[in-house]
This record gives C-alpha cells, sequence and structure tokens, in this order.
C-alpha cells in the first residue's frame, strides 16, 4: 500500500503534522524509533512509581492555534497553570517571585531594588517588541532577515531589531539594571551560549515569544508533558493516522531524485508520495538520506550547521519538598516552589558559559529546577515529589575524560549546590539520574543532545532554519520535508514546525 505521508518520528511536530495531513483526508503513517511518542516531550518512570517529563518540563509556547486546531483538550490536554512561575532564592537571603503579572513583577523589583523599577519598564517594552518581531511569523513560511528588516522600517521596532542583531544580553540587562541581584534574575542566553555573544538577545527573544502564550496554554499538563503528546496521539488516530512504535527508520528511499518511502531497520520498505523528516536536519541528512542522492554543498552545509550549546538534565525522586521557608518566611506557599532559578550573579551565569566553552562541566551551574508534583499529585505516591532540573551550560563532549567518567561528580555537585539554599535537600533524595548530552542523543535521538535540534542563532532562525538552500520545509530532495524543531521557526514545544509543514505539503497536494 501506499500512504499519501510518511512520518519519520512521533515527536511532537511530527503527530502536529500527522493531524492537519490525516484532516485533510491523507493516509497518513508516522513511525517512531521508541517504543512509546513524544520525542522529546513526554512522561517517564525513572524511578518505581516516579513518573518525570523527563525532557521539556513547561508548556509555555505550544501555539493556541494548534491546541485548537486538534481539539487537544477533548483529548485529554489538562494544563495546570503556574503562577508565580519562578521563585529565585539569594545567597544573601533575599529572593525574587516572577509573575505573569506585570504589576506584580513591578511590585517585586521595587521590593529588591526601587532603582530598578524604571529600567524593569523599558526592558519589558523592549522585550515585547523583541518577541513580537519574531512572533509574528510564527505560523507562517519564514521570511528571511532581509523581509524582516524591510517589514520593521520605520517602525518603533527597527531600532530594536538591530539591537536584536547585533547587541548581546550582557549588556542589555547591565544597561537597565543596577541592583546585582536583580541583574541576576534577567541574564540568560540560552542557545546563544554566551552573554557577551552578539545572538544572545535574539535567542532570548524567541523564547520570551511566551509572553503572547494565553494564560489557560502555559503550565505543567496533567500526568507531566506526555500529557500533551498522548493528546496529540489520540487525536491523530481519531482522524485515521496510523501510528506505529518501536519502527526505526533507516533510510529514506530516494528514486530519480524524489522521496518515495522509508526502509525500516528490518529491511521492510514502506511507499508514500510524500516523507516528512521529524529527526533533526543532521540525523536526516546525514545519517538516513544516502549522500549520493545529495548535492555537495548540501551536505557540507547540514555539517556546518551548530550544535554546539548543550545543557543537562537531572531528575531526582524526593521523600520531602527542599526546605526555602527561611526565605519566604510568612509569605510562604508550596505553590511558589513549582519552579526555581538558581543563579546568584551575571558573573555565575558567565562561568557557567565559560566553563561550557572550556570544555568542562560547569562549576557554577545554573540551574531551572521544577517540582511539578506539587500541583500534580498524579506524578508520585502520596506526600511524595519528583524533582527535574534543566541545567546551562555543559560542554556537548568534555575537553578532558568522557560524560561517563564525569556523571556522578557532576550529579554530586548539583545535589551540593541545591543544598546550599535548601539545607535538607540531600537528605530529601531518595533516587537520581543524570541525563548529560550523550544520554539525551541516545534516548530521544537527538544529535549532540541539542534541545532545540539545532541551536537558534541568528544564523539559524526564519529562512536560514536549518538552510537558505531549503524552501522553507521543503527539502532540496523533491518529496522530502523537515516538520522538526530544527526549522522555523524552532525548539520548544511549540506545534508550529508541525502545522507549517503540514500547510506546506498541503499546497502541494492542492496545486495537483
Ligand atoms: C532536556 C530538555 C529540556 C527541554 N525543556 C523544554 C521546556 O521546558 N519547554 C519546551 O517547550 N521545550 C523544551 N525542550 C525543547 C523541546 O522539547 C524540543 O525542542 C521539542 O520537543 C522538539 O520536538 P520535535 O517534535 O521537533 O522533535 P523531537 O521531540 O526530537 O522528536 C523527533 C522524534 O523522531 C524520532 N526519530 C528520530 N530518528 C528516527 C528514526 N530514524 N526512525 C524513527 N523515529 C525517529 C525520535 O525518536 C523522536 O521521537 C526541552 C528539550 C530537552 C531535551
Amino acid at each position: 500500500m501506499t500512504y499519501s505521508a510518511i512520518i519519520v518520528g512521533a515527536g511532537h511536530n511530527g503527530l502536529v503534522a500527522a493531524n492537519y495531513l490525516a484532516k485533510a483526508g491523507g493516509r497518513v503513517l508516522v513511525l517512531e524509533r521508541r517504543d512509546f511518542v513524544g520525542g522529546a516531550c513526554i512522561t517517564e518512570e525513572l524511578f518505581p512509581d516516579f513518573r518525570v517529563s523527563s525532557c521539556s518540563y513547561i508548556c509555555h509556547m505550544l501555539q493556541g492555534k494548534v491546541i485548537d486546531d486538534l481539539d487537544l483538550r477533548n483529548h485529554g490536554l489538562d494544563i495546570h497553570p503556574v503562577d508565580p512561575y519562578r521563585f529565585q532564592p539569594f545567597p544573601s537571603g533575599n529572593y525574587m517571585l516572577r509573575w505573569h503579572d506585570q504589576e506584580r513583577n513591578t511590585e517585586e523589583i521595587a521590593r529588591m531594588s526601587s532603582r530598578d523599577v524604571a529600567g524593569y519598564q523599558r526592558y519589558q517594552d523592549f522585550m515585547r517588541r523583541a518577541a513580537g518581531i519574531l512572533h509574528r511569523y510564527f505560523l507562517e513560511s519564514p521570511p528571511t532577515l532581509a523581509q524582516v528588516t524591510e517589514d520593521v522600517r520605520g517602525t518603533r521596532d527597527e531600532a530594536v531589531w538591530e539591537r536584536m542583531l547585533t547587541g548581546n544580553m550582557r549588556d542589555l540587562v547591565e544597561e537597565h539594571f543596577e541592583s546585582p541581584e536583580v541583574r541576576a534574575v534577567f541574564i540568560d542566553a540560552e542557545d546563544a551560549g554566551d552573554p557577551r555573544a552578539p545572538s544572545s538577545i535574539m535567542s532570548i527573544a524567541y523564547l520570551d515569544t511566551d509572553m503572547f502564550t494565553a494564560d489557560e496554554n502555559f503550565g505543567i499538563p496533567h500526568g507531566g508533558m506526555g500529557g500533551i503528546t498522548q493528546a496529540m496521539a489520540r487525536a491523530a488516530e481519531s482522524l485515521g493516522a496510523e501510528i506505529r512504535t518501536n519502527a526505526v527508520v533507516n533510510r529514506i528511499l530516494v528514486r530519480d531524485g524524489r522521496a518515495v518511502g522509508v526502509e525500516l531497520d528490518d529491511g521492510e520498505r514502506v511507499e508514500a508520495d510524500v516523507v516528512l523528516s521529524n529527526a533533526d536536519p543532521k540525523r536526516t541528512f546525514l545519517s538516513l538520506v544516502d549522500e549520493s542522492d545529495l548535492a555537495p554543498e548540501i551536505v557540507r552545509g547540514i555539517s556546518r550547521l551548530k550544535t554546539d550549546v548543550s545543557y543537562l538534565k537531572f531528575h531526582a525522586a524526593l521523600d520531602e519538598l527542599p526546605d526555602f521557608t527561611h526565605y519566604l518566611g510568612n509569605r510562604y506557599d508550596e505553590n511558589f516552589l513549582v519552579q526555581v532559578r538558581i543563579c546568584p550573579s551575571v558573573e555565575y551565569f558567565q562561568q557557567s558559559a565559560d566553563d561550557a566553552r572550556a570544555g568542562r562541566p560547569s562549576s557554577a551551574p545554573v540551574m531551572h529546577i521544577q517540582i511539578p508534583s506539587v500541583l500534580d499529585k498524579s506524578l508520585t505516591p502520596e506526600g511524595k515529589h519528583v524533582m527535574s532540573i534543566w541545567v546551562l551550560y555543559a560542554p556537548v563532549r568534555p575537553r578532558e575524560g568522557t560524560w561517563d567518567d564525569l556523571r556522578e561528580q557532576t550529579g554530586e555537585h548539583l545535589i551540593d549546590v541545591i543544598g546550599e539554599y535548601a539545607p535538607n535537600f540531600r537528605k530529601s533524595v531518595r533516587d537520581w539520574e543524570l541525563f548529560t548530552p550523550v544520554e539525551l542523543e541516545e534516548r530521544v535521538g537527538l544529535t549532540d543532545g541539542n534541545i532545540r535540534h539545532l541551536d537558534i542563532t541568528s544564523a539559524q532562525i526564519l529562512a536560514n532554519r536549518p538552510s537558505s538552500l531549503f524552501d522553507g520545509y521543503k527539502t532540496p530532495v523533491e518529496g522530502l520535508y523537515l516538520c522538526g524543531a530544527g526549522t522555523h521557526p524552532g525548539g520548544e514545544v511549540t506545534g508550529a514546525p508541525g502545522h507549517n509543514a503540514a500547510h506546506a505539503v498541503l499546497r502541494e497536494w492542492e496545486a495537483v
């Protein structure tokens, strides 16, 4: 049987694409190498009776249109809102809560440093414009940087866009805030890997597009992030899409320059009119498509794509919550602990970036801690908790030794650092596990463990994601499309690449 479309990979974007194509009447087959769907948007039982969002942990950018079009709430999606969405303690005993509401944030800033209130308003105005410039193209075919420059010309966004292209986060934060602790709240660089890197404002603006997410779509999915992809899979199957797990695609078959199907690792061949790859661009073009089916400049261009910036993911089963009561006093509420950030200063953040660039696990790990079991009691036995930490930064490959040599001491160091803020932490840990870039690559199939398939930087966004040699989602191999995080607009659980890739295919189908 020939399918209308085969989708390689049941990550959330593959599932989104499957929904749109099946809804349009296509005969769709999704092939997933693991024994469950979801890619990096999953829940796993990493410790007996403790279930964890083992990769992504917060639903903050899933596009409202995708939720509505796929009718995900009627297929089981349920999101616990998180507000405040972050608690950040400092060694001084001070702390900051970040809320969705700007007035409440202003009060928090005023409590920490009255001089920084005006800077906060200016910073928010800048970031709203910066994020808005990117967000307006999310569900469209990607424009080039030059087209965006044309679009903003003569508007108040023009200077913001220029700063996004040329400025860096460290200057931006130090220019807007005076208090070292307030600076530590806002310093970030994400995939730019360094707050002094010219691309760092672009990387942060991309993630700050979550300020346009409706409150009801921002939070922790019930049952973990797998709740999102389980709902997507149910929706796709209800439309007639077939999903096969334990189905490893070895090769994308190309005949006379056109993708005609796939070959599985057991030798089975399945044919289709079009193939969409949810695997990352490097995996797709450097291992699934034969080099002989590609022009040399495509192979060279894909090999040079940047997957350099890496993170760690730590998971623990806890007997009790970490004790942060001495920070919050009579303001204490355990709901404030759902998300905690450890980053005491700009210099500490810089150290984390510098260590990773030097090929060392960080001596100053910046930690985004989540304890979802505060809100979602379905994840753990009664009274117990799960904690996950997303850690910035880590080298893809350590300069000395291997991640196998370094895993234990790196995990122990994270426990020690948290213990400096929450003294009961070490004794509360029943068990822990650390995913280095090696585990992220092996488990999820992410090249170099890259959580967004490719670094999100100025050079790898919009029409340059993954390559200006591609026509958006259409690759140079006729009938082969990319539909994952390595395409516009990029990584995170957004559903946007899957939405846009499916619409590119639908436009071709309509044209026939
Ligand atoms: C540690 C970590 C933390 C993160 N935190 C967040 C967060 O809090 N919030 C957020 O929004 N995003 C977060 N992200 C990013 C986000 O999860 C990813 O960018 C996004 O899930 C990518 O989705 P995708 O569908 O494009 O690709 P993927 O999820 O990578 O899916 C690709 C799928 O293809 C399959 N596949 C690959 N090769 C083959 C093959 N040969 N045959 C068959 N199947 C194949 C893989 O098994 C996988 O299921 C995080 C990611 C990680 C790893």
